[in-house]
């Protein structure tokens, strides 16, 4: 297939580099956003087309739009590392690419080809280098942002005909600036994120807006996050509301739900079961209950547990909290050695200080 033609249109004033550097000195998550973005358009006659690189900036919306009234809207998440010769890496993006293809199935939306994905990113990475956290900038890295959603202008539901793809970057800082923190876990038993047959496993906007309920639930608990449950019998562990769990036990097994059709498959998760093999754990995808979590704990079996993902690679679970009782995890405060290995084993290998032996980084 051809390599699509991009129109590139500078930003006339982009930031000065004084300003850019004090963003970059502590950009915190999602808040500030690069010079440029990638926006394509698709029709069926046309397919993709008009492919632009451009000032960051409002998309111009019709109010009739269908993505604002049927949230026909899927979106990918992943990082690019400066490593410490400048160069500058994206880890597993053919991951991320066959995700996006598998939700665009999903939410009736046109499959966007692997290579275009990844020259999309290449595309924004090259104009926007500057924004590229320093390789000495600790955990600091450029999130990336793929999203497609139905722009057509229709009241109706059906799949649209008129569809818009974009890519946006925004600096990100280390998840937790102060060291990583535990985090404490809201059991919810009366929302659930995604069904039988629903979309659960795909990367749309609508999971996170389902969810949402709950995370007002655990905060009024006191709670960092939501754990999810299946929907059918509120029994078995599923995921949080944007990270994936694993569960450490004593005997050196790393026990992670196995994929049911209403979890996103993670691609922090899918590494860290291919390390695991490398770090002499034996990994393990299948059902886990909420109460094999639980009484795991209260009998030492199960010794660490961690949620994952792209935004905070991985987060120690400090404590769980269910209507009319809770349990605390490993001493106040800490990661396991567990997951302080795993995690920083992956960060190395994304920041070029490990050898990249799984061929999991690609060149931007
Ligand atoms: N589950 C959900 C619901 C998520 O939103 C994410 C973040 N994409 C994950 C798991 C982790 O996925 P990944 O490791 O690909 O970031």
């Amino acid at each position: 297939m051809a390599q699509q033609q991009f129109t590139v249109t500078e930003r006339p004033d982009r930031l000065a580099e004084m300003e850019r550097l004090a963003v970059l000195a502590d950009p915190g998550f999602g808040k500030t956003f690069t010079d440029h973005m990638v926006v394509a358009s698709w029709d069926p006659e046309n397919g993709w087309h008009d492919w632009q690189v451009k000032p960051y900036g409002p998309l111009e919306l019709d109010p009739s739009a269908a993505v604002l009234h049927y949230a026909q809207e899927i979106f990918e998440g992943l990082k690019a590392y400066r490593h410490s010769d400048g160069s500058v890496w994206t880890f597993r993006p053919q991951s991320n690419a066959a995700r996006f293809a598998r939700s665009a199935a999903r939410l009736a939306l046109p499959v966007l080809p692997e290579a275009d994905f990844i020259e999309s990113l290449k595309q924004l990475v090259t104009i926007d280098e500057p924004w590229v956290p320093g390789a000495d900038a600790g955990e600091s890295s450029l999130y990336l942002r793929p999203f497609m959603f139905a722009s057509e202008s229709f009241l109706g539901v059906r799949p649209a005909l008129g569809v818009t793809y974009a890519v946006i970057a925004s600096p990100a800082g280390a998840y937790f600036s102060g060291g990583v923190k535990p985090v404490s876990l809201w059991i919810s038993q009366h929302y659930s994120r995604a069904g039988v047959g629903g979309t659960g496993a795909a990367k749309c906007g609508g999971n996170y807006a389902a969810s949402l309920a709950a995370q007002i639930e655990a905060s009024e608990h006191g709670c960092d996050q939501s754990v999810f449950l299946d929907s059918v019998e509120q029994k078995w562990i599923e995921e949080l509301g944007g990270m994936n769990l694993f569960l450490v036990y004593a005997d050196g097994r790393l026990v992670t739900p196995a994929l049911t059709g209403s979890i996103l498959e993670g691609v922090t998760r899918d590494s860290i079961l291919e390390l695991a093999k490398d770090l002499d754990l034996q990994p393990e995808e299948r059902r886990i209950s909420i109460d094999e979590w639980r009484e795991g704990i209260e009998s030492g079996q199960v010794t660490e547990a961690f949620a994952c993902g792209t935004a905070a690679v991985v987060t120690p679970v400090g404590r769980l909290v269910w209507e009319g009782g809770e349990i605390s995890m490993g001493p106040e405060g800490t990661a396991g050695p567990v997951a302080d290995r795993i995690r920083s084993t992956l960060l190395g290998i994304q920041k070029g200080q490990l050898a990249d032996t799984h061929g999991w980084l690609t060149r931007l």
